[in-house]
């Protein structure tokens, strides 16, 4: 019997890094990846149109970037100690990202993380055409699976957290019975039920729902 499910965000959220960020370092792209970033996560800017912009920069690197970057992924505090009560009080964890699938499908399995979603990089010939492949995982498609897995799940919406940083998170929020922002923009601290300004997943753990 599963007890809840806990939809979170990655970038900024279960990781310290944006992903998009460190891969941008290879292509010398990065302070103007970091820019559009940070205009998509306060919701400035679209964010889908933000991220064909950003990716469109990587365009021409070796597949080896991939590698390199899930090296040097930092997972947020706590994580595994979240992960941990999470499956101590029978409940499910499950990551859904803006980012990418070539780093989800490695670290996700290893943090613990029991499902996920996320872009996926073009890859021709060993390089990175600078586009994604498949719908864009954006605020929308992000509430949309985390409806898919709560009734996958059997999970009502009582029995469902959304936890993020940014602006493509407000939607999934709206969908859940409780909703965290963790270290958050300005727009998702308002927005969320609670609001974790510490640095740290293990603040977390005390709005988990108690083991029935
Ligand atoms: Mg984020």
């Amino acid at each position: 019997m599963i007890s809840f499910v806990l939809v979170a965000d990655v970038d900024s959220t279960l990781i310290k890094d944006e992903v998009i960020e460190l891969l941008a370092d290879a292509a010398g792209t990065r302070a103007e990846v970091a820019q559009i970033t940070a205009r998509a996560m306060a919701g400035d800017i679209d964010f889908a149109e933000s991220l064909r912009e950003r990716v469109a920069t990587l365009r021409g690197l070796p597949e080896s970037v991939i590698s390199e970057t899930i090296r040097r992924v930092r997972p947020s505090n706590g994580l595994a100690e979240l992960v941990d009560a999470v499956h101590r009080r029978q409940g499910r964890i499950g990551a859904v990202s803006g980012g990418f699938s070539q780093v989800l499908d490695v670290l996700a399995p290893q943090y613990g993380i029991d499902m996920w979603r996320a872009n996926s990089l073009s890859i021709r010939d060993g390089h990175l055409l600078g586009e994604v492949t498949g719908t864009i995982v954006d605020a929308r498609v992000k509430a949309q699976t985390l409806r898919q897995w709560s009734a996958d799940l059997g999970l009502p919406s009582a029995q469902v957290i959304a936890m993020g940083d940014g602006a493509n998170d407000l939607l999934m929020m709206d969908e859940a019975g409780l909703s965290i922002a963790y270290c958050a923009k300005p727009r998702v601290r308002e927005h969320a039920q609670v609001s974790i300004d510490v640095p740290d997943l293990r603040e977390v753990i005390p709005y988990l729902p108690q083991t029935p």
